[in-house]
């Protein structure tokens, strides 16, 4: 049976409002073949209707929320982390490459690759694993108890960039150093998965276990629709002594983002992101 199709800009304009790939398809299944007037047509009134919603949106975010839904998730999980007895730190955003040669992303590791340089001994963080361990080792230190820290903040990986992945994107991690007893790090991350997703309101996601470059082994938070929500890991880790780190540890890190659209909905991260394009998962092409 012969079918009509929306032109590439109808379809990428479209996909721009967020209007979802099903109500594409169902407005194309309801058309006769070859009648592109009647296409036209329902191209404007989906739009009409979509740049509606979008405003609608826009002067909700401003009226009433007043926090975009990924401000959101990062202060609903740092509320959780407060109350469990984390502090909030911050570690800088440029950091020396010698500190990723501490991470093994070393010259010769693919992940290198993606890493944005600055100048000949600095780059833009990929991860906050690197400030974490240096914080988390002088506060056991100096205070010699127990360590509850976590950050959340700017990354930066040169991604393909897909529907998942974003240049820049936000991560919040949060670790526990020397406070759970060695063989209970696992049940350890378990709870805390569970704490995390709690505080942001996802019920539905599993636990898989993955293999990582850098970390050997990943314990990941994967959403309903198989989103990798989040990667945990543990110690003691084979990284730990390039870091003078010899207690055990657990930690999580959290794609903001990607927990932001697992929770809110839609097909791409853009939205959610930090943009000039898109605020509180809205277009502002409207
Ligand atoms: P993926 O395999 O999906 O590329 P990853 O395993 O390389 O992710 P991690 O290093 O485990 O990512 O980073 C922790 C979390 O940060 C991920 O679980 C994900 O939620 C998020 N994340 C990682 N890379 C990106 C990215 N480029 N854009 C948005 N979120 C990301
Ligand atoms: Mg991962």
């Amino acid at each position: 049976m012969a079918t009509i199709d929306f032109t590439t800009t109808q379809r990428e304009r479209l996909t721009d409002l967020g209007v979802p790939a099903e109500t594409v398809a169902a407005a194309l299944g309801a058309l006769e073949a070859d009648d592109a007037g009647a296409r036209n047509e329902k191209y404007r009134a989906l739009e009409l209707a979509a740049v509606r919603e979008n405003r609608d949106g826009l002067s909700r975010l401003a009226e009433d929320d007043r926090v975009t839904p990924s401000l959101n998730t990062i202060a609903a999980l740092a509320d959780w982390l407060r109350g469990e007895g984390y502090t909030r730190v911050e570690t800088p955003i440029i950091i020396p490459f010698t500190m990723l040669d501490k991470m093994t992303i070393t010259e010769d590791e693919p992940l290198r690759d993606q890493v944005f340089r600055v100048d000949k001994n600095k780059c833009l963080r990929p991860m906050l694993a690197p400030g974490l361990y240096v914080l988390m080792r002088e506060l056991h230190r100096i205070l010699g108890r127990p360590v509850r820290i976590f950050e959340a903040g700017s990354c930066f990986r040169r991604e393909t960039e897909g529907s998942k992945h974003l240049t820049e994107f936000t991560m919040l991690n949060m670790v526990e150093f020397a406070g759970v007893e060695d063989g209970g790090q696992r049940a350890k991350l378990e709870g805390l998965a569970a704490g995390a997703m709690a505080a942001v309101g996802i019920d539905d996601y599993t636990l898989e276990t993955e293999a990582s470059v850098v970390y050997g082994e990943t314990i990941d938070i994967v959403s309903k629709d198989g989103l990798e929500l989040a990667s945990a890991s543990y110690g003691p880790h084979s990284l730990d002594p390039n870091w003078g780190v010899f207690e055990t540890w657990v930690g999580i890190g959290f794609g903001i983002e990607r927990v932001t659209l697992a929770k809110c909905g839609g097909e791409n991260i853009k939205r959610y992101s930090k943009s000039v394009n898109y605020l509180g998962g809205m277009s502002l092409r409207v």
